[in-house]
């Protein structure tokens, strides 16, 4: 077992007692100090408590002469627990309970005989694994997650009121947005990092500006990270969204006025792709394609007819709102028939490539763009993968050709976060996002709702409120949001409403299942929105929903 320890000029004696006492025992780290000059007890503290936070030592020790100071100090690191014991029972409890991975020892008040004593108590404790102590513990370390922002609420109220009222929404509501998910605390302690100071004109090693050295670390285990979980051959992570990776891949390979053959926006495609209000439909010609009517998937034998005829310079797949899986290699074929370039944008289904749960585009695609916010889970932001051929024309696209200094915050998220996906427990997620929708879909099904496509075969699927209720998309969603659940209305193919009414709303699984939801969750959530839609000028169903939904998250706290 290795300790580490640390005290300031009043403990010193006491530290120096415990070392020798101790080190046939454990293996000691002493932090120091080793004279009784006057010193600062937060630095001490400072280095037990990075110890025990990095898992370099098992537990602390840490002495002052009342102990209070350095409890406090180490008190402020994430999963850092410092209990200040008078006692060996105190010792014992605190280990037992609240899991204490720190025990503090107040010099002026125990022997040096007694303060050994307390150690090795602490140290031969168990932490109790039982659900109740676990459960208090995982509300510990998240402190109602406000501790995430604490300091503003003397800095900026205001500010501090937005971001505890996304706290209470994300702790109380079911998001069933297909687009969102629930970021990791170790993504947002990187987007929220002191890496947002750096201007970093330029890629690693050749940057505009000096003291690019840190900033140059972390975007290279982005890049590395992106290249060996994607098995890409060249990464680009600077995009700042998924719509600037989509202008970045157009403007490495093609010129204004040129062919883009991509899917429509009101069939699942995406504003990035060619809508006439967004740059993309403004600067090149856009021809979309859209599902069979009868099938309502994606017609391969079409969208080849099309491309031969129409010859475009870039063929592009991927969706915002396509419930179904898409055939890469088929569109391969295609576009080394037509001649063209092939680029999809995983944005939505990122994190199921990433997790084995879709097959994966890199293989076949000349680009694959994608975002790092959706099934993915990290930072909001974007990211194009290509050919190496490519990665020149790619990088001089986004810098200089579109953006200025990089988000180097968010890129050390997107690095966090690619690390995160490379376990098994990460694989075994993306499969279990596809089961929940499935089972989800199944259930809102089973009720009489249509279903675009009849199924899903991915994170998402959209129902046909229209034609099952005759209600629209818009107030279908008002309704949901009115019970505690959250989708958004959407067009489905071939729509007779506008889109801001819709016939269909969408529904995703990649946040319920980041907070550990599973099927039996999925068929409690599938009859309450037939519930509320079957129903849906009645308020008090509204109300009973919202009182279940909110005892039903309060088991599946957010990370
Ligand atoms: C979400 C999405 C994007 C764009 O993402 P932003 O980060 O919002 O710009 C691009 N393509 C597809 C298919 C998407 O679903």
């Amino acid at each position: 077992m290795k300790i580490s320890i640390g005290s300031d000029h009043g403990g010193v004696e006491l530290k120096a007692l415990a070392v020798s006492a101790l080190s046939g025992e454990f293996a000691i780290d002493d932090k120091g100090p080793f004279d009784r000059d006057p010193c600062d007890y937060p630095d001490y503290a400072v280095k037990v408590a990075l110890d025990v936070a990095s898992g370099a030592a098992d537990f602390g020790v840490l002495i002052c002469r009342s102990g209070i100071g350095m409890s406090m100090a180490a008190n402020r690191f994430q999963n850092v627990r410092a209990a200040l014991c008078h006692t060996v029972d105190a010792a014992v409890l605190s280990r037992q309970h609240n899991g204490a991975n720190v025990i503090c020892i107040a010099g002026d008040s125990v022997s040096g005989e007694y303060a050994l004593e307390m150690i090795r108590a602490f140290a031969a404790t168990p932490v109790d694994e039982s659900e109740r102590h676990a459960r208090r513990r995982a509300k510990l370390e998240r402190a109602g997650r406000l501790s995430d922002a604490s300091g503003l609420l003397a800095a900026d109220p205001e500010v501090f009121a937005a971001i505890a009222a996304q706290t209470a929404q994300e702790d109380t509501e079911i998001n069933l947005i297909a687009s969102e998910n629930t970021s990791s605390r170790a993504c947002r302690e990187a987007a929220g990092s002191v890496l947002m100071n750096k201007y970093a004109e330029g890629y690693p090693g050749k940057r505009w500006y000096s003291g690019c050295v840190p900033v140059d670390a972390a975007e290279e285990l982005a890049r590395k990270r992106a290249c060996e979980l994607f098995g890409a051959e060249h990464a680009n992570v600077q995009p700042h969204c998924g719509s600037a990776a989509n202008m970045a891949v157009y403007f490495a390979t093609i010129k204004p006025g040129d062919t883009i053959l991509s899917m429509s926006l009101d069939q699942g495609g995406h504003l990035s792709h060619g809508s006439p209000v967004n740059f993309s439909g403004k600067i090149y010609n856009i021809v979309p394609y859209t599902v069979n009517r009868e099938t309502e998937m994606l017609d391969y034998d079409e969208i080849e007819r099309l491309a031969l005829e129409i010859k475009p310079k870039i063929l592009l797949t991927g969706a915002s709102a396509y419930p179904r899986k898409i055939d890469f290699k088929r569109v391969r074929e295609i576009c080394d028939k037509a001649g063209c370039i092939m680029m999809v944008d995983m944005a939505h289904i990122a994190g199921l490539v990433a997790g084995g749960a879709h097959e994966s585009p890199v293989p076949y695609a000349d680009f694959v763009t994608t975002t790092t916010h959706k099934t993915l889970g990290g930072p909001r932001g974007g990211m194009v993968l290509c050919k190496e051929k490519w990665a020149k024309a790619l990088d001089s696209a986004v810098f200089p050709g579109m953006q200025g200094g990089p988000l180097e915050n968010i890129i050390a998220a997107k690095a966090v976060v690619f690390k995160e996906w490379m376990s098994e427990e990460k694989k075994g997620y993306a499969q279990q996002v596809v089961k929940n929708c499935q089972v989800l879909c199944k259930t809102v099904q089973d009720r009489g709702y249509r279903i675009v496509s009849g199924g899903t075969d991915n994170h998402l699927f959209l129902v046909d409120v229209k034609s099952t209720k005759g209600i629209t998309g818009k107030e279908a969603a008002a309704a949901l949001d009115a019970a505690g659940i959250v989708v958004n209305k959407n067009t489905i193919p071939y729509d007779t409403e506008s889109p801001f009414k819709t016939s269909g709303i969408r529904v995703g699984t990649a946040s319920v299942t980041t907070r550990g939801m599973k099927e039996a969750e999925m068929i409690k959530i599938g009859t309450w929105i037939a519930d509320v839609l079957d129903n849906i000028a009645d308020v008090s169903v509204q109300e009973r929903v919202k009182r279940e939904a909110k005892e039903l998250v309060a088991g599946f706290p957010v990370p």
